[in-house]
């Protein structure tokens, strides 16, 4: 009894005495009011915000203070299209026949720790070989450094698609992929590839619904899918609470893929404006890609870095999402923001906000794009998100006011992931 009343004493005094972190955010924009807020406190306690208040908080005993007073806090980043396990570069396509699945997996670990130290919190990985599945696992587990990871595993394709694994191959190694690999046709196969990738332990679903720019293929932008194989992968997506995304340049594919009920459209280069009004009456989000667009029309210019026939589909469809974007903005198209990281160097994830704000999207509604808006198309709004208690504490910051500098997005100087300090720089 007395060993009991001691056990108790002791356990209310480890509670009593829970060690506080105070952040004191000079400005802080916390996801979901449209106004900065000056002078603020956020108290940390584990990996949860206990509470977000006005003027610099006293603090108490053991309490560890974070001075932000001349930085702009804000809510984790969040980047809905990566490519985590890998980076453009003149030999990316050599790399598939050169790399095993551990080399990836190294190559894997420094993009996430790269992505983390941009301020990117958590990211949707669109695509890879699997080995984006063990790096989920890895970072979760606190072994690698990175955001929190919400990945397809491997995408979707039709056979000769987008994402078919095999193209450009010579015959004695094409083979003949199926659902297993991620190539489908037909609905059944369809429902299979989903199925497998539930088993695999994805946590979305990505299909390229139309041709694309880096695949080793003519057609860069007409329908891959048809309408059954679609909803097929929909329905069966949705009754395993996965959400979906499409890659689509072209608009027939990118119609379909609306009106299958698709999550969201990524790139959505020629969409039109009956697209756009389609995409809002069914909810549709749209994941611009604007860095990757202008990334993929630069290294196209530079003779030998792409194979022969990806150059004229790179300069055809690169220039054109930037514009796509100003007008899905102004159509009142719900953008999550995206970037299509890994097409160029991992950490520059930033750069996206600068383009969306030269074409008319105002500092904010940037930010909240890749804050709010994220959170709720990845459905984890009630964990994260915003700056508010309950939430889990993923807080980054930046030297200026992005309402007034919006490149200062690509310097973010402070970065706390789940309570725990991953960044700090103070000048
Ligand atoms: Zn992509």
């Amino acid at each position: 009894m007395k060993k009991l009343f001691f056990l108790l004493l002791l356990l209310t005094s480890v509670y009593v005495n829970a060690q506080k972190t105070l952040i004191y955010c000079g400005t802080l924009i916390d996801g979901k009011s449209d106004k900065i807020q000056k002078e603020m406190t956020i108290v940390v306690e584990g990996d949860k915000i206990t509470s977000v208040g006005k003027g610099y908080l006293k603090s108490g005993n053991g309490d560890t203070i974070i001075d932000l007073k001349n930085k702009t806090v804000m809510p984790g980043l969040m980047d809905m299209h990566v490519h985590l396990e890998g980076e453009s570069s003149p030999s990316s396509y050599i790399d598939e026949f050169t790399k095993n699945s551990a080399d990836i997996a190294y190559d894997a670990a420094v993009y996430a720790e790269k992505t983390l130290m941009a301020g990117f919190t958590t990211v949707r990985d669109l695509g890879g070989s699997g080995v984006n599945i063990s790096l989920r696992k890895a970072v979760d587990a606190g072994k690698v450094k990175g955001p929190r990871i919400y990945t397809a595993g491997k995408a979707i394709a039709t056979t000769g698609g987008h994402a078919d694994p095999t193209n450009g191959y010579r015959e004695d190694l094409m083979g003949d992929p199926g659902p297993k690999e991620g190539v489908i046709n037909g609905p059944f196969e369809a429902r299979k590839a989903v199925r497998q990738r539930y088993k695999d332990g994805a946590d979305v679903i990505k299909i390229t619904a139309t041709g694309g720019v880096l695949s080793v293929a003519k057609d860069g932008s007409g329908p891959q899918f048809d309408m059954d194989e679609l909803k097929a992968i929909v329905e069966t997506a949705n009754e395993y609470g996965m959400i979906t995304a499409a890659h689509a340049h072209g608009a027939e594919g990118m119609k379909r893929a609306v009106e299958a009920g698709i999550t969201s459209i990524e790139h959505g280069t020629l969409m039109t404006p009956e697209i756009m009004e389609l995409m809002k009456k069914k909810g549709t989000y749209y994941v611009p890609t604007i860095t990757a667009g202008k990334s993929v029309e630069a290294l196209a210019k530079i003779p030998g870095y792409y194979p022969d026939i990806i150059v004229p589909k790179a300069l055809a469809i690169g220039p054109k999402i930037q514009q796509t974007f100003a007008e899905a903005y102004k159509a009142g198209v719900k953008i999550a923001f995206g970037t299509d990281a890994g097409v160029f160097n991992h950490g520059e994830n930033g750069k996206e906000f600068g383009y969306m704000v030269e074409v008319g999207m105002p500092p904010m509604e940037a930010i909240k794009s890749a804050t709010m808006t994220s959170a709720i198309m990845l459905k984890i709004d009630d964990q994260l998100g915003s700056l508010e208690k309950g939430k889990l504490a993923d807080i980054v910051a930046v030297d200026e006011n992005p309402l007034e500098n919006i490149k200062t997005m690509e310097h973010v100087t402070f970065v706390m992931k789940g309570g725990i300090v991953y960044k700090s720089i103070n000048h």
